[in-house]
């Protein structure tokens, strides 16, 4: 549309991965020492071209350069600061490749490989820096690692760089770099504690310098990100954030600023960001559409406003003419010179182009945008704005259609699932009877040993499970072959557990490719991608499930493995499930209905397979809710409104159960403090938690809360290939046994066992049987039974 005169159209940044993975596989080459660094360059600065050339070609007038990343782009910019600790032992020059990586994955690569979150030293070599989840997203981030006094030099001079490759092949962009007090932020020390934010004064001139040399090489705009300013923020941080801007602007008052805040509302950090000395400034539409208004009314005269109006963390297609509707007023009112059109944040979430998945029902199909159809949205947007909507009419046509197909069709809509949904009653989500009473009919009946041990779910997923269930999904590999194939396995691993004396087993999830997948793939209103893979961190990406309709389980989706599983051996099989939350958190989910009404749809599904495993005469049953403290909001103030619904799900799912059936639930983190009370809402018998690295000390919040029913704090660290002893393991009991009741505890591993090999594995749950086998023969250490009222059993 090169006639049409456009709005200006930003994409704030782009997915670096490829569109069928290439920087995965030059990477992973590069790493099995199967290509040479230039190799690996190359393939990287081939990917930046191809998108710089895409979005040129698709309208973007706003192209962003120092959005790649080799790994991750916080990472980048602890080392465009000379961030690096010691331990890498970085001599002040250009910083190697190799330093690069060993910060990204450790140096020898093994563990971190893995898991992705193992920041431990085995020995050899140097541990990669820790990662965590950035802001709310499913993207993990290298932690910045700083040290009191610590200064910075420019070490790495990637964003300039990039800006050059650029303008040689003919763009003019607009480099990317994450904001100093966000970077500050995520960052911590890990020996003193200090406030990385005294380090602001320090790490200004670094930026200062790159930003100078950028506008020296022909830049006019930078973007800075700071989506710090969508959280609840303290005073020293907003002091920051003034003297930062105030510094940039005196520095380099040619240069124009676009401060970008996304995936929320700016609220009371309105004023604040307003007041910033900035050229524009980028706000998240979607997430906050109603603060338009307010931005609008309360802006400088001259700022350039940039409407994150296309939804860069979801897939679904833009309502086009809907939004228009919403915006035109707003833009007639600020003049088009003042404004830009954009995605409410980097495209880095979601998939790369829609046009790859062959096999998708074509009119789901015609209802999503992956990042290059959004691309194409923002483009006819700024059309539509600059020129008017009659330019492009073909394009609104579509958008129409596919807006009103949705809306009717009833691949989406099933009534049966609604009305169930809209009669849930809250006596359905109650179990019978108080904890204390269940507790003693399940002690009753199990007649367990005092600290019974089990496992979290899965087992090894060896490459032969791998191989086979890829041969399967091939056609290479009969049904009936598979299931004797998985049959097999799982007989071996319940014969296995039994011999070490484990006391209560699990099945192994051999069937299983993913918690999530597994049980997407069988309830409808699920779909899934061939190619729509997205950076969850370095060169580890998923394929989120989409889940774009109502919720319902056509037949039982466990019941005949866990049958299986049961009919090998006299002591309980726990069923596992994946609870209704952490289903959502990890899907792309349906953006026509509130997030808490779509989870009770779920969590009817799961309802439905859990009455299913206890007429089956499944007597344990665990629901998997890993993610559940992941998907809190980022600011406070909506916490409660999250954790009731998030809480009454999980009850759906577990309430309808007899007194005699007894709910497990499993969560991977190691930060309770918070969220306790929410915890102890969900009343499951039994909880399993992360604690072996935090030496227990996340038990304190339990303790505080006399928290009155079960748990099973790890004791078995598996984020590591190492294999705990006996003694190790012991000694974590007896702290947990000074924060809790011997009555409540029960002894299990940190997580599942599927990214761990079988060497690993067998040793480390034959030394955990041991320590408790020791642990019960040191006898009664019970300071705070008095704090577990009526839940005592004598057998324990
Ligand atoms: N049951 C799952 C497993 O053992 C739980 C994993 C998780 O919560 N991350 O693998
Ligand atoms: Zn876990």
């Amino acid at each position: 549309m090169p006639s049409l005169s456009s709005l200006p159209v930003a994409t704030l940044g782009t997915p670096r991965i490829g569109p069928r993975r290439e920087l995965k596989f030059a990477l992973e080459t590069y790493w099995a020492g199967k290509s040479s660094e230039t190799e690996l360059l190359e393939a990287a600065s081939a990917l930046r071209a191809a998108n710089w050339a895409r979005q040129k070609a698709l309208g973007v007038t706003v192209i962003p350069s120092n959005d790649f990343s080799l790994y991750d782009h916080v990472l980048d910019t602890s080392v465009m600061v000379g961030a690096i600790p010691d331990i890498y032992r970085w001599d002040s020059g250009a910083v190697p490749l190799a330093t690069y990586f060993a910060m990204a994955r450790g140096s020898q690569g093994e563990s971190a490989t893995d898991c992705g979150h193992c920041h431990h030293n085995h020995g050899r070599g140097v541990p990669a820096q820790e990662m965590t989840k950035w802001f709310d997203t499913n993207y993990h981030y290298m932690v910045p690692e700083f040290r009191k006094g610590q200064t910075f030099r420019l070490a790495s001079r990637k964003p300039i760089e990039e800006h050059e490759e650029a303008r040689h092949l003919g763009y003019q962009t607009r480099p990317v770099l994450v904001g100093p007090v966000t970077f500050l932020k995520l960052g911590k020390s890990k020996d003193v504690s200090f406030d990385p934010l005294s380090l602001l004064d320090a790490l200004l001139p670094v930026y200062v310098e790159v930003l100078r040399e950028l506008e020296r090489n022909g830049a006019d705009w930078v973007q800075l990100d700071e989506p710090c300013l969508v959280l609840d923020l303290d005073d020293a941080t907003r002091q920051a954030l003034r003297r930062a801007y105030k510094r940039i602007n005196e520095s380099v008052p040619q240069l124009k600023v676009m401060l970008t805040s996304y995936f929320g509302e700016l609220g009371d950090n309105l004023g604040l960001a307003l007041d910033l000395p900035v050229a524009g400034l980028h706000i998240d539409l979607v997430r906050a559409p109603a603060q338009l208004g307010e931005v609008m009314s309360r802006m400088r005269s001259d700022l350039v406003l940039s409407l994150g109006v296309v939804d860069g963390r979801n897939i679904w297609r833009t309502d086009l003419s809907q939004l228009l509707d919403r915006i035109e007023p707003a833009i007639a009112q600020l003049g088009a010179g003042r404004v830009q059109i954009a995605p409410s944040c980097s495209l880095l979430h979601v998939p790369i182009d829609l046009e790859q998945e062959d096999d998708l029902d074509p009119d789901l199909k015609s209802w999503l945008a992956f990042a290059i159809q959004k691309i194409a949205e923002l483009a006819t947007l700024g059309a539509a704005l600059g020129s008017g909507r009659k330019h492009v009419y073909q394009a609104l046509a579509v958008s129409d259609a596919a807006a009103a197909a949705r809306k009717g069709s009833h691949k989406i809509h099933d009534p049966a699932v609604t009305g169930r949904a809209a009669s849930v009653s809250d006596d359905m989500r109650a179990r019978r009877s108080q904890f204390a009473h269940r507790a003693e009919v399940q002690c009753e009946q199990f007649r367990l040993p005092k600290f019974p041990t089990t496992t979290i779910g899965s087992f090894p997923q060896t490459a032969e499970v791998r191989r086979a269930r890829a041969a399967h999904a091939k056609g290479a590999l009969s049904d009936d072959a598979y299931k004797r194939f998985l049959q097999t396995e799982t007989a071996k691993a319940v014969e296995w557990q039994e011999k070490i004396g484990l006391d209560v087993l699990v099945h192994g999830e051999f069937e299983r490719n993913d918690m999530v997948q597994y049980f997407g793939e069988q309830l409808s209103g699920f779909a899934f991608t061939r190619h729509g893979w997205v950076q969850s961190y370095g060169s580890r990406y998923v394929r989120p499930p989409l889940l774009f309709g109502d919720v319902s389980r056509p037949q039982p989706m466990t019941v005949e493995w866990w049958d299986y599983a049961q009919s090998l051996t006299d002591r309980p099989m726990k069923a596992m499930l994946t609870g209704p939350v952490t289903i959502l958190n990890w899907s792309f989910v349906r953006d026509d209905m509130v997030r808490s009404e779509v989870c009770r749809q779920v969590a009817l599904a799961i309802r439905d397979e859990v009455l299913d495993l206890e007429r089956a005469g499944a007597r344990m049953i665990q629901i998997d809710e890993a993610a559940l403290r992941e998907g809190l909001p980022l600011r406070q103030s909506q916490w409660m409104s999250y954790l009731k619904w998030a809480v009454e799900s999980f009850q759906l799912c577990s309430g309808g159960v007899a007194d005699e059936t007894q709910i497990h639930t499993h969560m991977c983190y190691s930060e309770f403090n918070d969220i306790i009370d929410a915890i102890a809402a969900m009343d499951a018998d039994v909880i399993s938690i992360e604690t072996s690295r935090s030496k227990m000390e996340l038990l304190d919040a339990f303790k505080t809360y006399r928290y009155p029913n079960e748990i099973g704090p790890g004791v078995y660290d598996i984020h590591s290939p190492r294999i705990p002893d006996v003694s190790e393991m012991t000694e974590l009991l007896t702290l947990a046994r000074g924060r809790l009741s011997d009555a409540q505890l029960w002894i299990n591993p940190d997580c599942g066992l599927k990214t761990r090999k079988w060497e690993e594995v067998r040793p480390a749950l034959v030394n955990m049987v041991e320590a408790a086998r020791q642990i019960r023969a040191i006898g009664r250490l019970d300071q705070h039974h008095d704090l577990r009222p009526g839940a005592f059993c004598d057998t324990k």
